[in-house]
């Protein structure tokens, strides 16, 4: 017997931890929904090489572009954001223009070999140009993109610079200003602004020439995929929308493991996962870390990551730490040496207050793990009771489907407007510090702490946190109902919608 055929989807990630975790999240997810469906997912040797032990699949295979850093001013061998200092990640976005002529040649062998265009192409915000290879070749394409909020606050930012006096590059900031198609009471002061949007300078420059050409490749694609979910980002993906129209706009998110979707058996004795999961190597086993979380209270522990790549300032790590130490509380705290430094640099007991290591070991207040932990074993953990975080949208997810709320740090891209809607429109999150600006100190870190932490309203933020996970649960949930019919929730349905709209023009 002939096996169904539904088409044979391409999907091109940009090579930065996040946005490859997010892509084979939604290869599997199209899997589950559509088996038949063939995905080729394309990338550069070295994270084909670290993604092919879990990616490859029956129907799911990897296809290679050529690409050698060293010909872009990058070290050799680089070619993942989390293997480069933050300073060159611009480089590796511009360098990746290169890869366009043979991504062309691997659609057009594609096309030969199968004697058909493909039935789209999914591709990620910074790789826009690979709508102008759909268009030559006859087949849809679709930007896949993480939060609706913070994409439309970036796409909105970018493209009409609200922020300056008649939205004019060179001019002066406005202090607080209207984003455009965002609802008339949503206002952005300045300090909420991530710290490129500030200058304008030739760096702004090329910056903002970049973004606005992405954009509008995304604009002129057929639609967008968003991680996210219709009932959590209802603000966001309206304007979303606004900015996309008459494209639509799917929400297909959470894209998680299915093990943070289980609801709250995971919070009793927590789970492990395997390594593989990201090929990272962990600084602690899932297991210890477990053994550790397994003697604290319920809700005790406050979790501190800055993400797959990024870091704080020497300053603020010694605040950031004397604050903790200040607080009481128990926590578990992602370290990497500071910026300026590289990742791979041996982390030096300077850089913390003096005796802090030993002190945390003793009294077992902190768990102290160099450069990647278990993040996902972590949060779903009973013990885990908030979660200080660079606001990267992935961590984000991971969070409130767990239920915990955040103290947002963010750092970057479009960071500091997740924070906002965490704190503002969500009201799961305060906001500690934005950047490695302006002066924090231990005290601040100390009142934030314990406010999420200990106060009725840190148990306000944490029940809201809950409500939100349910959202998400029930978005991705599917049911046959009493009277035999088929039960769908918003995400369920918007990937259901999608995959019926592409496979049926294979
Ligand atoms: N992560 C992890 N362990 C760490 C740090 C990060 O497992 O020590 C994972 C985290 O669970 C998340 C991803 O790395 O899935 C980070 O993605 P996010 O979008 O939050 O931030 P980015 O790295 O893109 O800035």
């Amino acid at each position: 017997q002939q096996q169904q055929d539904d088409g044979h989807i391409i999907m091109f990630p940009f090579m930065a931890q996040g946005h490859l975790t997010r892509f084979i999240a939604l290869a599997k997810f199209i899997s589950q929904r559509k088996p038949n469906t063939k995905i080729t997912f394309v990338t550069t040797p070295l994270n084909f090489r670290r993604l092919q032990p879990t990616l490859q699949t029956n129907n799911i295979c990897l296809a290679e572009l050529p690409f050698s850093s060293a010909d872009h001013g990058l070290p050799p061998n680089t070619e993942n954001c989390d293997s480069l200092p933050p300073h060159l990640i611009a480089t590796l976005l511009y360098a990746s223009k290169a890869l366009k002529p043979s991504f062309d040649n691997l659609i057009d062998e594609i096309i030969r070999a199968e004697k058909r265009v493909p039935s789209c192409i999914i591709f990620d915000f910074f790789f826009g140009w690979a709508t102008e290879t759909a268009n030559r070749v006859g087949t849809p394409s679709f930007v896949f993109t993480p939060g609706g909020y913070g994409t439309a606050m970036m796409f909105s930012m970018w493209l009409h610079s609200p922020h300056r006096k008649n939205g004019d590059d060179s001019k002066e900031l406005i202090e607080e200003f209207h984003v455009p198609k965002f609802p008339d009471a949503c206002r952005l002061h300045i300090s909420q602004l991530p710290s490129r949007l500030r200058d304008s300078n030739q760096e702004f420059t090329t910056y903002a020439e970049f973004y606005r050409m992405h954009i509008s490749f995304s604009q002129k694609s057929d639609g967008m995929l968003c991680n996210s979910v219709e009932e959590i980002e209802v603000v966001g993906l309206e304007a979303l929308r606004n900015l996309m129209e008459p494209k639509p706009v799917w929400p297909i998110g959470p894209l998680l493991p299915s093990f943070l979707l289980q609801g709250n058996q995971n919070k009793n004795n927590g789970c492990v996962a395997s390594q593989s999961r990201t090929g990272k190597e962990f600084g602690i086993s899932p297991e210890s870390c477990i053994e550790w979380l397994n003697h604290q209270k319920p809700s005790s522990v406050l979790f501190i990551s800055f993400g797959s790549q990024n870091t704080i300032s020497a300053p603020k790590m010694m605040e950031l730490a004397l604050g903790l130490e200040k607080s009481g509380k128990c926590f578990i705290w992602v370290l990497r040496p500071p910026s300026g430094f590289e990742n791979t640099t041996e982390f030096k007991s300077e850089w913390l207050p003096e005796g802090f290591v030993e002190r945390m070991s003793q009294t077992k207040k902190g768990l102290l793990i160099k450069t990647w932990a278990p993040q996902l074993e972590i949060l779903c953990h009973r013990s885990t009771g908030a979660f200080l975080s660079h606001c990267g949208w992935n961590s984000v997810l991971e969070s409130l489907s767990q239920g915990v709320p955040i103290i947002g740090w963010p750092l970057y891209a479009e960071q500091p407007y997740n924070s906002k809607m965490l704190q503002e429109e969500m009201g799961v999150s305060v906001q500690l510090a934005i950047g490695n600006e302006g002066e924090l100190y231990s005290e601040d870190v100390k009142n934030v702490v314990k406010y999420v932490m200990d106060s009725s309203q840190g148990e306000e933020m944490r029940n809201k946190a809950t409500g939100i996970a349910e959202k998400i649960r029930a978005a991705m949930s599917e049911d046959i109902d009493e009277a035999g019919s088929h039960q769908k929730g918003s995400t369920i349905k918007s990937i259901d919608d999608f995959l019926a709209n592409v496979t049926s023009k294979k």
